[in-house]
């Protein structure tokens, strides 16, 4: 049986994507939050609304650019050239600091707002980039604390917590959306929509997955 309502954390990039289509698949209704917060490729916000509004779900868009006043990140500063691969002992400076924690923080109060208790996000711990608010511990304990913080039942789905890239491209075909997620969301951190730039390193993951997927189904 289907639950009934859900808010999707959404990004349009390839696992929040996802994500909004397993939630239509496990949710009656649906409704996604997208997040403006500094980020250089702004353009993925126009994506993540013009998916919506196709699909028929409400589209909340917040603007939370404070946070990159917060911290120095080679997502939403320019000045800073981005690191290619992850430094042995600290995060790549693609680290926003907080920010799962700023987006899921708000999108529990608007859920609440609307009558939503399930929030899905395309959080993952297993291609992780090093990035703490990406571990299920974190998710977990941010779902006791929301829930403590508005005496409510929340519930936190990451449908994609413990499978890689290829198994992501594998949902999306498992749920019939194999070429909406490759060819109209936007995971490149240099801004090129589908397939991308190829040698960032979101394209770099996200096309080796992609290529061992398309492998396995010869
Ligand atoms: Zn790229």
């Amino acid at each position: 049986m289907k639950r009934s309502k859900a808010l999707v954390v959404f990004s349009g990039g390839q696992d929040s994507t996802t994500c909004l289509y397993w939630a239509k698949k496990h949710f009656e209704e649906v409704y996604a939050i997208t997040f403006l917060y500094g980020q250089k490729h702004s353009h993925e916000v126009e994506i993540a609304e013009q998916i919506c509004k196709e699909e028929g779900i409400p589209f909340r868009l917040m603007d939370v650019r404070f946070i990159s006043q917060l911290s120095h990140n080679s997502l939403t500063d320019t000045s800073i050239e981005m690191d290619q691969e992850k430094p042995a002992d600290s995060f790549p400076n693609t680290f926003v600091p907080g920010r799962n924690l700023f987006f899921i923080s708000i999108a529990a109060v608007h859920a609440r707002e609307i009558g939503a208790f399930d929030i899905v996000t395309g959080v993952s711990q297993t291609d992780f980039s090093g990035y703490p608010d990406c571990r299920d511990s974190f998710i977990r304990s941010l779902n006791v604390s929301l829930n403590l913080a508005m005496d409510e039942q929340f519930v936190i789905h990451t449908p994609l917590m413990w499978i890689d890239k290829q198994e992501t491209w594998k949902l999306a075909d498992d749920l019939g959306v194999l070429d909406i997620v490759r060819y109209r969301t936007l995971t490149c951190y240099n801004g090129i929509v589908g397939d991308g730039c190829g040698h960032c390193p979101a394209c770099k993951l996200r096309r080796a997955g992609l290529e061992k997927y398309l492998e396995s189904k010869k």
